[in-house]
Order: C-alpha cells, then sequence, then structure tokens
C-alpha cells in the first residue's frame, strides 16, 4: 500500500501547550512546520489543566521574583533539578504569560485589574495565573488562535493558509526515522483510516506528554502511553529520573468508574483541608524537617496564613505534592480512611457556596455529576493517583536538543527541570518556556545544515512491518497484556517500593514484554482501538522499564520515589542522577550513573547555609563555605 509523505523543515510531535509553542516558534522563524497529535486537535493534558500556570510576576505579593520562584522549584525538586533549566524557567515563564495574554488569554484579574495569582503547595506568594479552575483551556484555546492568526497570515502572503504550518490530527507517530545518526523523520499512522504516512524533515520536536496509562489509577487519559520518551529512546537519546513519578495527592476515588480522575490542587489553594475518618486535619503530623520552619504547626496559624500570609506560615495541606501523598497513603494504611479507601477533603465549611462555585466551578460540577457529591455541602473522598512523570529525554536546557542530532524535546516528555518533584503549576509555565526554546532551537538546527538528512528506505519498510505486525497474527488480546502491566506498575512500582517488589515488576515486565511480542488485534486498519493499543505497549513496556529499573538503583526516598527500604533522603544521592538508554541489542533499557553538576555560584548563594545543610554533602557544604567566606 502507498504511503503518504510530506516533506517539513520542523515536525512537533505533539500538540498540548509545549508542542504549540515550539510549532508557533518554529514557523515564526520562518521554518514549514508539521504539528502531528494523536487526538483531536485541542484535546492534550494541557487542556485538562486546572490551577494555574506559575510565573513569578509579583502582581499579588510584590515580593515574588525569579529568585523566589527559582528556590521554591529547586526546594519541591529535593534539589535535584537540572538548575539551569529552573533558573530559565524562573526567569522567562513571567514574559512567557504576558505573551499569552497579548495573544489574548483572558486571565482571572486582581482588583487594580492586573493578572491574579493563586496559592499552591510548594509556593511561597500567590504565583499561579489562572482562569477560574479551566486555565490549560485557555491556554490552548490561546495557542491555538496563534497558529491560526499565522495561518491566516500565509494565507495572505502566499495564498496557501498551510504553507508554513499544518496540523495532522489523530495521527500517531510509531518511529522516528534517521539518515547516518541523525534525525530524517518520522513515520505514523493515520488513526482514522489506518493509513501509513512518513514525514520528511531534518528536525523533530517531542511533545508528546506523560506516561500515566502505564498505571490503573491514573489522572491521564487514553493518549499517555509514554510515546515520546519510547520514540527517544528507540532513536539513541536517553532518558533522565525515571524514577521520579508525581502521585498527586487528590484524585476522586469513587465511584470506581471515575478513580484517579484530577482534583484540583487549587481546592487546598483556596483554602479546602483534609481529614481523617476521627475529623483530624491530619497534615499537621506530617511536616517533614526540612520544611519544618516553613509551614504552621496550629490550625489556628494556618487559617491566620490565607488572609495575613506576612505574619504566618502556610497550612501543611500546601506542602510538596509528594508530600502530601505519602501523608494522605498512611493515614489510610492506618485505618483513617474515608470509606471508599481515601481520606475528605473539604471545601464546604471554609467557604461560602457562591465562592466555591466562582473559584472552582469544574471541581463542583465534576463532583455533581461524576460522584453526585455537592461539594458546596460536603466533602469529597479523595486519594492519590498517577498524575506527572518528572522524567523523561535528558535535553540541553538551552535548547531542548537531546543527543541525537536533530531530536529536541519539550513538556512533560523532556527530564531534568523538575528534579525528582514538580510544584504544581510548574508545568504550565514550562511548556511555554521550553517549547518556545525547543522551536527556536530546532529552527536554528535546520539553519546550520550544510545538507538535509534523507530517511533510508529500508528503515520505512521496517517501520511499515512493525505498524502492521498486530494485525497480521491472531495472538493475545492487547487490552489483557495492558490490564496487567497497570496493575503491576501500580502495586510494585507505585507510591512507596521496596527491592523485593520492584524485581518482581522488572521480571514481570520481562513476560509482558514477551506476551506483547505475540498480541494480536482482530479486524482492519479501519478505526481499530485494539490495533492502536497493540502498537502502543511497546512504548508502555519500555517506559515502564525504565521506570522501575531506575527506582530499584536509587536506594534512597526523595520527591516522586519513596523506597520503604531506604526511607531517608541521602545527600550523596544528590549528586547522581540515573539515565536510561535502550540496550545495544535493542532487548531492553539499561541505566547509568551520571553525576550531577554543581550548582553556579550566583544560583547556589540564593539559599541560607542552614537550609542547604540539609540537602547536600559535607563536601559541597565546604565548598559553599568557602565560596561565601
Ligand atoms: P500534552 O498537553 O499532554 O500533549 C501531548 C500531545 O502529544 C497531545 O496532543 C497528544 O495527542 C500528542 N501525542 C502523544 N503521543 C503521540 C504520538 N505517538 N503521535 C502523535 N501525537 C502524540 N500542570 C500545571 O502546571 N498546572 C495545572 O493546573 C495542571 N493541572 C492538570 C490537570 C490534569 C487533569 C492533568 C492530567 C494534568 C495537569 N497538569 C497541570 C499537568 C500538565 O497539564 C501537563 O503536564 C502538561 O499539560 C503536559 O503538556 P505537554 O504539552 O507536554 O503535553
Amino acid at each position: 500500500m502507498e504511503i503518504e509523505r510530506h516533506e517539513y523543515d520542523v515536525v512537533v510531535i505533539g500538540a498540548g501547550g509545549a508542542g504549540l509553542r515550539a510549532a508557533i516558534e518554529a514557523r515564526q522563524q520562518g521554518k514549514r512546520t508539521a504539528i502531528v497529535c494523536k487526538s483531536l486537535f485541542g484535546k492534550a493534558h494541557t487542556v485538562m489543566a486546572e490551577g494555574g500556570a506559575a510565573a513569578a510576576m509579583g502582581n499579588v505579593n510584590p515580593d515574588d521574583n525569579w529568585m523566589v520562584h527559582f528556590r521554591d522549584t529547586m526546594r519541591g525538586g529535593k534539589f535535584l533539578n537540572n538548575w539551569r533549566m529552573a533558573e530559565l524557567h524562573a526567569k522567562e515563564a513571567p514574559d512567557r504569560v504576558w505573551e499569552l495574554e497579548a495573544w489574548g488569554a483572558l486571565f482571572d484579574r486582581t482588583k487594580d485589574g492586573k493578572i491574579s495569582q493563586r496559592n499552591f503547595g510548594g509556593h511561597e506568594y500567590p504565583r499561579l495565573a489562572h482562569v477560574g479552575d479551566r486555565t490549560g483551556l485557555e491556554m490552548i484555546r490561546t495557542l491555538q488562535q496563534r497558529v491560526v492568526a499565522l495561518q491566516q497570515e500565509d494565507e495572505k502572503q502566499h495564498g496557501d493558509a498551510e504553507a508554513f504550518i499544518k496540523v495532522f490530527q489523530e495521527c500517531t507517530i510509531t518511529r522516528l526515522l534517521k539518515d547516518d545518526g541523525v534525525i530524517a523523520g518520522a513515520f505514523g499512522y493515520w488513526r482514522e483510516n489506518g493509513r501509513l504516512i512518513v514525514f520528511d524533515a531534518p528536525a523533530v520536536v517531542l511533545a508528546t506528554g506523560g506516561i500515566g496509562k502505564s498505571y490503573v489509577v491514573t489522572s491521564n487519559s487514553w493518549e499517555y502511553t509514554g510515546d515520546g520518551h519510547a520514540l527517544a529512546l528507540l532513536a539513541g537519546a536517553k532518558l533522565i529520573n525515571m524514577e521520579f513519578i508525581q502521585f498527586h495527592p487528590t484524585g476522586m476515588v469513587w465511584p470506581p468508574s471515575v478513580r484517579g480522575i484530577l482534583v484540583t490542587e487549587s481546592v487546598r489553594g483556596d483554602g479546602g483541608v483534609l481529614k481523617n475518618s476521627e475529623g483530624r486535619r491530619f497534615m499537621f503530623d506530617y511536616i517533614p524537617e526540612v520544611f519544618k520552619d516553613k509551614y504552621a504547626t496550629t490550625e489556628e496559624e494556618a487559617d491566620r496564613w490565607y488572609t495575613d500570609q506576612a505574619n504566618n506560615r502556610r497550612p501543611p495541606e500546601l506542602l510538596p505534592r509528594d508530600e502530601v501523598a505519602r501523608a494522605i497513603n498512611s493515614e489510610v494504611k492506618a485505618g483513617r480512611g474515608s470509606p471508599q479507601g481515601g481520606v475528605y477533603l473539604d471545601v464546604s465549611t471554609r467557604l461560602p457556596a457562591a465562592e466555591i462555585t466562582r473559584r472552582l466551578p469544574s471541581m463542583y460540577h465534576q463532583f455533581k455529576e461524576l460522584a453526585d457529591v455537592d461539594i458546596t455541602k460536603e466533602a469529597m473522598q479523595v486519594g492519590p493517583t498517577c498524575h506527572y512523570i518528572m522524567g523523561g529525554v535528558e535535553v540541553d536546557a538551552d535548547t531542548g536538543e537531546a543527543d541525537v542530532p536533530g531530536l529536541f524535546a519539550a513538556g512533560e516528555v523532556s527530564g531534568g527541570m523538575h528534579g525528582s518533584n514538580r510544584l504544581g503549576g510548574n508545568s504550565l509555565s514550562d511548556l511555554l518556556v521550553f517549547g518556545r526554546r525547543a522551536g527556536a532551537g530546532a529552527a536554528a538546527y535546520v539553519d546550520g545544515l550544510a545538507a538535509r538528512p534523507k530517511v533510508a528506505e529500508q528503515s520505512v519498510a521496517e517501520a511499515r512491518a512493525e505498524a502492521l505486525a498486530p494485525l497480521e497474527r491472531s495472538g493475545e488480546n492487547p487490552y489483557e497484556v495492558h490490564q496487567e502491566l497497570q496493575r503491576t506498575m501500580n502495586e510494585l512500582v507505585g507510591i512507596i517500593r521496596k527491592a523485593e517488589e520492584v524485581t518482581e515488576a522488572l521480571e514481570a515486565v520481562e513476560k509482558l514484554k514477551e506476551r506483547a511480542r505475540g498480541v494480536g488485534a482482530a479486524g482492519t486498519r479501519i478505526y481499530n482501538p485494539g490495533w492502536h493499543l497493540a502498537l502502543d505497549l511497546r512504548n508502555m513496556l519500555l517506559v515502564s522499564e525504565c521506570v522501575a529499573r531506575a527506582a530499584l538503583l536509587r536506594e534512597e526516598s526523595r520527591g516522586g520515589h519513596t523506597r520503604d527500604d531506604f526511607p531517608s533522603m541521602s545527600a550523596e544521592w544528590r549528586t547522581r542522577l540515573l539515565v536510561c538508554a535502550l540496550a545495544p541489542d535493542g532487548s531492553g533499557v539499561t541505566v547509568e550513573e551520571k553525576v550531577q553538576q554543581p550548582m553556579r555560584d550566583d544560583l547556589i548563594r540564593l539559599f541560607e547555609r542552614d537550609e542547604l545543610k540539609k540537602y547536600i554533602t559535607d563536601e559541597e557544604l565546604a565548598a559553599f563555605d568557602a565560596l561565601a567566606g
């Protein structure tokens, strides 16, 4: 069968915030750009983002600035972050939010007409620019509108709206194509009719989002099968920090059909409190040593903070997500959970009903429609849900380039920025900052090429054979393999891990890999979800292997990686990063250690010695003292 073919300068895989911002940048720099997305244009995780985008604009508290944001981000990531990324992010996020506004985004306002900013876990000041609890929707709407505006310019100038930027929606990429070690294009299929498609392009930006569908309980939707992570690995790039998965503390727990769906952190940011079955605000019992001086120790102080932040410490419900998720997990395990296995999140006794429906309209409807719970009158039941992966493609902080020439990555599929734990709101700003940088990086790379690479026809033939294989055999049902993988990851490489269980998971993944090689999809190529899942399995298994292998090696607990058998954070491990690559024979994944570069002097000086000594080795502390002295 004939394969459809298109030629571009830059192919962006993914149409969430990172992909759209990258594509806009590449097009603005004169590059012919394709945006390819697996789902409908406009349907990406970004659209589901509720709370907001973190940017130190200082609109609500003028003491906020990039340095405070940088410090919060590093603390949230437990100092494992790629500090250059955290620096760029903190410095550039305000400009990216103002740019969105200039492109038409309508953020909520303060009384004096500035973009309003709300509180979120781990952020010292109110920092999240938001639109009620539908911020992602406004972000995607604005970025799409910007794409259309650019297309209208092209229509005027070239008589063809799609001359420089074109969207290929419901089109899944299954392989990156190379020419002698450098990127030359991408291979995929149309979901609707199964027709195959090749993009010839010297630069590819991966912006495919997360991996949540490897877990049973997740806030992620069907697209998030770790495709970009796997595509990068298979093309020879490396993945970093894959052991760190964020379990958001508050997902719905009931009814079973909606288990995992996100309950935004804004509920707590706007005053909601967590209680156990005894009615106790248990978060006061879980303030870790490193955060002791920053969080209120009594309910009275915590409550005063909402109106007087200068003289009170923050409520412990607003600790970083990893801390809150672990606390909920412990309460449930100790038998103090709610009837359906979560804990209570109550905003009904904290805000007037009208205020709840104004500030949290989506949450109100979500609970009313899905669980028949009126959150203005009663508490929600919530529990941890697999939400976000901190690990991803190892990229150059400034350009987003991976270590395969021509390959770039931005957004959730990239790794490093958030260290071991992401602060809420730091993803939407990350997408804008690093989406723009990756688009610019790809454009500059194309400009620097002496000759365009050429896709090897042999690799197209191989990608074609791989894509069609499940249709050509009558093997096991892919849904069975998927369900077993989800259970394995949830139970054995979940929120609390131990060596025996992770080892068991790795053995299970090996067996599932074998089974996945034999799965078959009945039916034709015409919209066939079983076939699509059979192809996605390769990606989920590769990513799960990375997560489990790295989780087994990291013998400490930090951020989104908690080891029951190594419950403390170790200063020695802070300087050690785990990097996954495809094994030379392609059969699995290898993990190597890499030393974390010491933080630049001017950045480390932003921290107090007393704080640093909780995280860094004596040797590093001596170097800091020498610097300060
Ligand atoms: P996504 O927005 O996830 O987009 C990925 C794109 O890649 C999609 O277009 C998809 O179709 C495409 N794709 C994937 N695989 C392929 C393939 N093989 N071929 C072609 N296309 C492919 N973060 C915040 O900062 N603030 C919040 O308030 C917030 N709330 C959230 C609420 C929910 C319910 C969820 C799930 C996440 C939330 N997050 C929030 C996290 C944040 O939304 C995501 O991390 C972020 O949107 C990811 O953006 P992205 O551009 O990297 O990818």
